[in-house]
């Protein structure tokens, strides 16, 4: 939403969206302007959990902060970016739940110095005034479309190993890691493995998404379709993680078959990637629509260590990447997929 010109409001900060949770609903903000500052950069993750539960805590005041802030009466929410980094940039990213007869109020995303100095400003104790003026609208239905290439199988062509990643991103910058990173390797391994002499028993299709970053628009349409077909999907696998290598495998399958995908998991080994027990991977982005409703899936964990520092920025650009990174993404995947594909065995087991 944007503003219709200037508004103005007065701050007041929520260092989590817990906290903006705990006011009563009603008009205690009215005239406001909420601000949660909560910071994924200072996020410390407790023993055992990844640094990506950051992430997930920040999400939750982008994603729905407009609509709880509105309850309470709010005109306009601002946020602390989700994101590490300490440039001059604001991180975008999708809120969503719009309700019937709650207020539809601009929502915004500070960078984090500028996050920084509003809250240096307000230790002073003396009311602080916001103007904003965002020229956001709202211009109707736009089309998208998920774009699917296969290798089909030479024994079992309606059985699929299923490889994602999105071809949407966000605006300010061109979307090289979120997600063309995934959408390279992806059609790499692809690539790799339709260059064999013989294709496999089982197709490998390559899906990608339209929409991810709107809320998963695309693979749950790729979902209803397939609706009827889904147990026909064998495994799936995606990458919406940047460039980085992967360091951690980690399987989502049938207990029969942990031993077959820590056998496969051997060849990769050799890259430096280590072996998790969990078996309870359920895909990522995209890939975890398909999970949740019962497809065995693969996690390959990337470093993204720098990830968050240009996820959904105008810095997201092509000098990113790192060329001999992509090759050992591509190298993760590409022997464990072929095999996948290759071998006689009905992962749900
Ligand atoms: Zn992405």
């Amino acid at each position: 939403m944007g503003t219709d010109g200037d508004l103005l409001g007065e701050i007041v900060e929520f260092e989590t969206f817990s906290d903006l949770e705990l006011v009563p609903e009603g008009d205690s903000l009215k005239g406001k302007i909420a601000f949660v500052s909560y910071s994924m950069a200072d996020y410390v993750p407790p023993p055992g959990a990844s640094r990506m539960a950051g992430y997930g805590e920040g999400t939750k005041a982008r994603g729905r902060g407009h609509v709880t802030a509105a309850k309470r009466g709010a005109d306009a929410i601002v946020i602390r970016s989700v994101g590490t980094d300490n440039n001059r940039n604001g991180h975008t990213g999708s809120g969503y739940g719009y309700e019937e007869g709650v207020r539809r109020i601009p929502a915004a995303a500070l960078s984090a110095p500028d996050a920084i100095l509003l809250q240096n400003i307000l230790r002073r104790d003396k009311p602080v005034i916001m103007k904003l003026n965002m020229t956001s609208e709202i211009t109707g239905p736009i089309m998208g479309a998920n774009v699917i290439g296969e290798i089909t199988g030479r024994e079992d062509p309606e059985y699929y190993i299923g490889l994602g990643a999105h071809l949407d991103s966000w605006d300010e910058g061109t979307g090289a890691i979120d997600d063309g990173a995934g959408v390279g390797s992806m059609m790499a391994v692809a690539t790799l493995i339709g260059q064999m002499e013989k294709r496999p028993r089982r197709s490998i299709r390559v899906i990608l998404f339209g929409g991810e970053e709107i809320g998963l628009i695309g693979v749950q349409e790729y979902a209803a379709r397939h609706k009827n077909d889904l147990d026909k999907h064998l495994l799936v696998a995606e990458v919406d993680g940047g460039g980085g290598r992967i360091h951690t495998l980690i399987s989502g399958v049938g207990e029969a078959s942990v031993p077959v995908i820590h056998e496969m998991y051997k060849l990769i080994e050799p890259l430096g990637i280590a072996w998790s027990d969990a078996n309870d991977a359920k895909g990522a982005s995209d890939m975890s629509v398909l999970g949740r409703a019962g497809v065995p899936a693969l996690n390959f964990m990337q470093n993204s260590n720098d990830y968050f520092h240009y996820h959904h920025t105008p810095n997201d650009t092509f000098d990113k990447i790192i060329p001999e990174d992509m090759r050992y993404l591509t190298a993760a995947y590409a022997p464990i997929v072929y095999l996948a594909a290759e071998m006689d065995i009905d992962f749900r087991q």
